[in-house]
C-alpha cells in the first residue's frame, strides 16, 4: 500500500487538478485510466503512508502524555514550569514535529478539499452561465484566472487530448466548454467528436472535421461543432435579369433541380431576360405588450399610429443602428394584449437583430409614459418570423420582389417542349386553383422553395425563413394574341441578407461573390441585399418555369427517374 492508494476522491476537472505534476499518472495503465488526483505532498514520503502515520501518531501522543506527567510533577513539587530539562526539551520538538507532520496530512487535505470544491463550484458557475447563454457571445474569452490557473491546455500533447476526451465523456469537463478550456476551436471539435463517438458508440467517420474554420462560426453560427456537412453546390445560368447575367449558385442534393432551373435560364435568356422590381424593403419585428384594460391598449395604439409621435419614435428606434430606419408601425390588439408590428429598413444585414434592438429601445422609452405597460415578449408571432403567416403574405416581409418575362413562342416549344395554352392551363388548375382547393398560404406556385432554399443554403441565409420566403403566386397569361407567354412570380417576404450570421463563412461568402453581392455595399448600403433578393425571385422564375413546362410535357416523371434516381444500389453502399 502507498500514498496513491487513498479512498478515490470525486474526479476534478482540469482547472482543479494540481498542474504538471498529474503527468506521473500516465505511466501506469491502472493510474492512466482514472482519473488524475490532485498530488499531495505525503506522496514524496519513503515509507508506506500508514507506518508513517502509525509513527507520528505514536510519537504525538505518547511526548504528549510523557509532558503532561512532567508538569504534573513539577507542579506537585513546586518547580516552575519554565525550567525544562534536555529530555524535556526533546520531548517539545517531538510534539511539535508531530503535530505538523500531523496538521500537514490532516489538515491540508482538509484544506484541499475546500480548494478543489471551490474550483469545482467555479466549473459549475460557468456551467450555469453558459447553459442560460450569458457568456454564449463570450465563449473564446480566456476564463477568470481564478477559475483556471492554467491557460495553456492547448499547448498538451495528443495522450492529454486523450485525457479531454475521458474527462468529457465522464462528464467532469461539460462538452459546451471544449473552446474556451482549449482556445482551439478545431481541437475542441476534434475532442468533442471523439468523445461523442465513446459515448454514443457510433461512427461519426464520414463527417468530415478538416478543412473547415472552426473559428469563423464561434459565438456566431453553430455552437458545439462535431464537423461538417456537405452539400454540393450546382450553378444555374446565366441568369438574364435586368440585364445583367447572373451565374446562380444552388446547395442541393435533389437531382433534376439544378438542371431543370439551368433549362429555365436559357428559355429566359433566348427571350431577352427578365425583369425585377423591388416593391418594399423592411424586416418586422411585433412584441406583445399586456394592459390592465382594452381602453389602455387602445390608448397606445393609437399613440402609436399617430403620425405626430412618429418622428419621436423613429429617432428613438434609429438609435439602434446606422443601417437601422423606421419604417412604420402597425398594431393589432386582442383583448387587452397589443401587438405592435415594427418595420424598418436594415441595410445589407436581413435584420432580425437590428429591428429587435430598435424595439426595445422604443418599448424602453415608452415605458415612460406607459408605466402600466407589461412587456410579455419582444416576439409576439405578429411579425412573424419562420412560420407561415397571412401578415407575411399580405403585408410583406424583407423584401418584396415581383418579377416578369415574356417567353417567345418558338422558345416555350423548342427550349421548354411544351406550348403556350397547355402552360397557362396548367398554372390556372395547379398554382391557383389547386392551391385554393389545398387551402394554400403563399403557396400559389409549383416549388419556389425548390429554389429559395438551395440559394439560402448556398450563399449562407437563415435556412428556416425559407418558410414565408417562399410565399410567392405564379401568374402566366398568354399574350401577344395568345402566341407568347407572360410569366411573372410575387414573391413579398423575401428576407436575405449579405452581412451577418452565415454569410460572412468562406464557402458562403464565395457564393455571394459569384453573385457580386458579398458583404455591405459601401456606396449605397443595401443594395446587395436587395439585388440578392430580386436575383432570387428570378431564379423562381426560371424554376416555375421549367418545372411547370416538364409537368405541361408530361415529362417529370422521366426526367426524375433520370436524373434523380441513381442507378447506384444504395442497399450495397456500405
Ligand atoms: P442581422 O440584423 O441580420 O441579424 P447583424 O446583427 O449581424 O445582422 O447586423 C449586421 C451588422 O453588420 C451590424 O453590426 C451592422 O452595423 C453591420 N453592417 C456593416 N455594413 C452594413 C450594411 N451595409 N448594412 C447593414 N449592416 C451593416
Amino acid at each position: 500500500m502507498d500514498a496513491r492508494r487513498r479512498p478515490p476522491k470525486p474526479p476534478l476537472p482540469s482547472a482543479a487538478r494540481g498542474g504538471p505534476s498529474h503527468r506521473g499518472d500516465e505511466g501506469g495503465s491502472a493510474s492512466s485510466s482514472r482519473p488524475l488526483e490532485p498530488p499531495r505532498a505525503s506522496d514524496a514520503l519513503p515509507l508506506p503512508l500508514y507506518l508513517t502515520n502509525a509513527v507520528f501518531f505514536t510519537l504525538f501522543f505518547s511526548v504528549a502524555y510523557y509532558l503532561l506527567h512532567r508538569w504534573r510533577d513539577k507542579i506537585h513539587d513546586s518547580v516552575p514550569l519554565h525550567v525544562v530539562t534536555l529530555p524535556e526539551i526533546a520531548a517539545i520538538v517531538s510534539l511539535v514535529a508531530s503535530f505538523i507532520y500531523l496538521l500537514g496530512f490532516f489538515g491540508i487535505d482538509f484544506v484541499q478539499s475546500f480548494i478543489a470544491r471551490a474550483s469545482h463550484d467555479a466549473w459549475e458557475d460557468l456551467d450555469d452561465d453558459v447553459s442560460r447563454g450569458f457568456v454564449c457571445t463570450d465563449i473564446a474569452a480566456p476564463l477568470p484566472k481564478s477559475v483556471d490557473p492554467e491557460p495553456a491546455i492547448s499547448a498538451l500533447s495528443c495522450a492529454e487530448d486523450e485525457e479531454i476526451v475521458k474527462s468529457v465523456v465522464d462528464g467532469t469537463i461539460p462538452s459546451y466548454s471544449l473552446e474556451s478550456k482549449l482556445s482551439d476551436c478545431r481541437r475542441a471539435a476534434f475532442v468533442r467528436r471523439e468523445a461523442l463517438q465513446r459515448t454514443t458508440g457510433r461512427s461519426l467517420t464520414d463527417l468530415p472535421l478538416e478543412g473547415f474554420d472552426y473559428e469563423s462560426i464561434l459565438g456566431q453560427c453553430c455552437e458545439l461543432p462535431v464537423g461538417y456537412v456537405q452539400i454540393p453546390v450546382g450553378v444555374a445560368g446565366p441568369l438574364l435579369l435586368d440585364g445583367f447575367k447572373y451565374h446562380v449558385p444552388m446547395a442541393t442534393t435533389e437531382g433534376c433541380l439544378v438542371a431543370s432551373t439551368n433549362r429555365g435560364c436559357k428559355a429566359i435568356y433566348a427571350s431577352g431576360g427578365a425583369r425585377s422590381v423591388l416593391l418594399r424593403d423592411g424586416m418586422t419585428r411585433a412584441p406583445v405588450v399586456r394592459f390592465g384594460d382594452v381602453k389602455r391598449a387602445s390608448e397606445l395604439k393609437f399613440f402609436l399610429e399617430d403620425p405626430v409621435n412618429f418622428d419621436t419614435l423613429e429617432l428613438v428606434f434609429n438609435r439602434s443602428s446606422r443601417f437601422a430606419r423606421l419604417q412604420s408601425i402597425k398594431c393589432s390588439i386582442a383583448g387587452k394584449n397589443l401587438y405592435m408590428r415594427f418595420s424598418c429598413s436594415t441595410g445589407d444585414a436581413m435584420g432580425m437583430n437590428m429591428v429587435s434592438k430598435g424595439v426595445q429601445n422604443v418599448l424602453d422609452f415608452l415605458q415612460n409614459d406607459f408605466p402600466d405597460m407589461d412587456v410579455i415578449g419582444i416576439s409576439g408571432n405578429f411579425c412573424s418570423d419562420k412560420k407561415p403567416a397571412a401578415v407575411n403574405w399580405i403585408e410583406g416581409r424583407g423584401k418584396s420582389v415581383v418579377c416578369e418575362a415574356l417567353i417567345k413562342e418558338d422558345v416555350v416549344k423548342q427550349v421548354l417542349k411544351t406550348n403556350v395554352a397547355a402552360l397557362v392551363e396548367l398554372n390556372m388548375l395547379k398554382n391557383l386553383t389547386g392551391s385554393a382547393v389545398a387551402g394554400a398560404l403563399g403557396g400559389f406556385n409549383a416549388h419556389a422553395s425548390n429554389i429559395v432554399s438551395a440559394i439560402f443554403i448556398a450563399t449562407g441565409q437563415d435556412p428556416a425563413q425559407n418558410v414565408e420566403s417562399s410565399h410567392c403566386i405564379t401568374m402566366m397569361e398568354a399574350v401577344n394574341e395568345g402566341r407568347d407567354l407572360h410569366v411573372s412570380v410575387t414573391m413579398p417576404s423575401i428576407e436575405v441578407g449579405t452581412v451577418g450570421g452565415g454569410t460572412q463563412l468562406a464557402s458562403q461568402s464565395a457564393c455571394l461573390n459569384m453573385l457580386g453581392v458579398r458583404g455591405a455595399n459601401k456606396e449605397f448600403p443595401g443594395a446587395n441585399a436587395r439585388l440578392l433578393a430580386t436575383i432570387i425571385a428570378g431564379s423562381v422564375l426560371v424554376g416555375e418555369l421549367s418545372l411547370l413546362s416538364a409537368i405541361a410535357a408530361g415529362q417529370l416523371v422521366k426526367s426524375h427517374m433520370k436524373y434523380n434516381r441513381s442507378s447506384r444500389d444504395v442497399t450495397k453502399v456500405c
